[in-house]
């Protein structure tokens, strides 16, 4: 883990909850949307109306392209597509501490709704980690059958799997018969 700052966990955070989000909703199970939010910190998950938490749902969806396009590795095109969809959102950062929280950012005033919260804290933790990182730590599961992204948290980026178990589980499996059988032979 690379947890340099309060700042640099809320970042890991956020981009670990987009992931689950985007994997969850692309998944034939689902995702209980709410749920993600309030483990990744979001309180007002908690009692966001149903029809903003649908809104959010349908808004998460169209950044289903710019997730995997980070895959690319383009730092540019990651930048473009960021830019694109923080000028639809109204962003206004002041600083605050509440909550027994200290000092942070919020990056939308109080009188945002919570699906505009949620949506610009995604893309403000995205924009501030093609800062630090570039598009560097976000992959793709390297199971067979799996298409999840994640986002490597680790030091050396050694990250492989999503985070379901049953894949990294399957793939040391396969992995181990296929020494043996090198053996073997
Ligand atoms: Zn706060
Ligand atoms: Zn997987």
């Amino acid at each position: 883990m690379h947890l340099r700052s309060a700042t640099a966990t809320e970042i890991r955070q956020t981009l670990e909850a987009w992931m689950a989000l985007l994997n969850g909703r692309a998944s034939a199970e689902g995702v209980d949307v709410r749920t993600v939010l309030i483990d990744a910190g979001f309180p007002r998950a908690v009692s966001a109306s149903a029809a903003s938490v649908e809104r959010l749902e349908r808004r998460l969806d169209t950044t289903a392209p710019l997730a995997r396009g980070l895959l690319d590795g383009d730092q540019g095109a990651a930048m473009a597509a960021v830019n694109e969809q923080l000028t639809e959102l109204d962003v206004r950062p002041s600083v605050v501490a509440h909550d027994g929280v200290g000092p942070h950012i919020h990056w939308t005033p109080s009188t945002a709704t919570f699906d505009d919260q949620v949506m610009t804290d995604v893309l403000m933790a995205l924009a501030q980690e093609l800062v630090e990182n570039g598009p560097a730590r976000f992959g793709v599961c390297k199971a067979d059958d799996c298409d999840d992204l994640f986002y490597d948290a680790t030091r050396n980026r050694s990250r492989r799997f999503c985070d379901d178990p049953r894949c990294a589980s399957r793939t040391h499996t396969a992995e181990h018969r296929a020494r043996r059988r090198a053996d073997r032979s």
